[in-house]
């Protein structure tokens, strides 16, 4: 069945709960927009996607998804531009890499007029709740979960993808430290690593644990069989200034999510004329160019943080400290022209921007 955004059912909430939005004090993922978008997916075909007000979902507790894990989701943001209205930052790109991660996980395709068209309608009818305000957004959550009512073990065939909203305030991207993990693994050629699937952030949590406790903030996660060259930190993809040129790990192995941030901060540094290396990266590379004194940057990147300036590298005994985050040429300009591309302040020259 095609499915046509006009037919989108809408079900709206008699009352808003939009005064309890704070604009002074926004907690990220604390309050939810008043709409959700829910679709079904049964028999091989998506049925009509309907806006409802966000609720608790009832399930049966042998829902396939909450014993194995076939569940996905994607982070995407709208931001408020100048003239006020709602626009959103690259969600083809989102759209697209859903379909990666439901292709690996047996999960069905979700349609463009769905996933583009379901939420430009749900951020349209919920636009108050994108805030007003540098460093603001309304971040948007679709995911797609398994809803089988068995717990046999076989690929399911029934689904919903649901979107949910919440307003994000500004982001405090205190300069992080990273511990380079030896031990634990995200993934492994032939694995997940490139798919926005729940499991790789379950997995992630008790070594992210042990390290907090150790006084780090994210983990620099290696490969698995030598522990030696770099992927990703934390959920983020990662970046290193070595002598004038930025670094990143590049995508073959499939262990290294295709961040939307990542490529646009490729796309930008390039047409900067700044050499952008995707290739692998050991850390003794990095080590090196430390010692020599020509390792310079390094950041972070992704949807909810934006760019992430990292002070400090450990590894083994090294501790790599880099510059100040105000010395952070690089960083610092990458971070203000994507936000400038964001907000709609500057002209979107690399159709990157939907308005909803
Ligand atoms: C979501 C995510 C990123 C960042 O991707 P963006 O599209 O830039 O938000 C990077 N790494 C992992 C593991 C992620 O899940």
């Amino acid at each position: 069945m095609s499915v046509s955004t006009l037919d989108i059912r809408v079900n709206k909430v008699t009352k808003s709960r939009i005064s309890e939005l704070n604009h002074d004090n926004i907690q990220f993922g604390k309050l939810y927009a008043d709409h959700m978008l829910v679709a079904y997916y049964e028999n091989g075909a998506w049925k009509q996607p309907e806006i409802v007000p966000f609720e608790n979902l009832s399930l049966s507790p042998a829902t396939t998804f909450m014993h194995y894990g076939q569940a996905i989701f994607e982070g995407v943001k709208a931001y408020q531009n100048p003239d006020g209205d709602p626009i959103i930052f690259r969600p083809y790109d989102n759209w697209k890499r859903m379909n990666r991660s439901a292709e690996r996980m047996g999960m069905p395709d979700v349609p463009e007029d769905i996933f583009i068209g379901g939420m430009r309608q749900l951020v349209e009818l919920d636009k108050e709740w994108v805030p007003g305000g540098e460093g603001t957004s309304l971040y948007i959550r679709p995911f797609m979960i398994a809803v089988d009512e068995f717990i046999g073990v076989k690929p399911a065939e029934k689904f919903m993808f649901i979107i949910i909203t919440s307003p994000a305030g500004p982001y405090y991207s205190k300069p992080v430290s990273i511990f380079v993990q030896e031990q634990y693994v995200r993934a492994f050629p032939g694995g997940i690593g490139f798919t926005k699937a729940a499991g790789n952030y379950g997995m992630s949590m008790y070594p992210t644990m042990k390290i907090r406790e150790m006084g780090y903030d994210q983990i620099l996660w290696t490969d698995g069989f030598e522990h030696k060259y770099v992927q990703e930190i934390g959920t983020m993809n990662v970046f290193f200034v070595v002598d004038g040129k930025v670094l990143t790990p590049d995508l073959a192995a499939g262990t290294i999510l295709e961040g939307v941030t990542r490529d646009s901060v490729i796309t930008l540094l390039r047409e900067k004329g700044i050499t952008v290396e995707e290739r692998p990266i050991s850390l003794d590379e990095l080590e090196e160019a430390y010692k020599a004194g020509k390792f310079t940057e390094a950041f972070g990147t992704g949807t909810a943080a934006s760019i992430a300036p990292i002070a400090e590298l450990t590894f083994h005994d090294t501790h790599m400290k880099l510059p100040a985050p105000e010395n952070a040429e690089i960083t610092n300009w990458l971070k203000s022209e994507l936000s400038e591309i964001r907000y709609g302040r500057k002209a979107d020259t690399h159709d990157w921007i939907v308005k909803a």
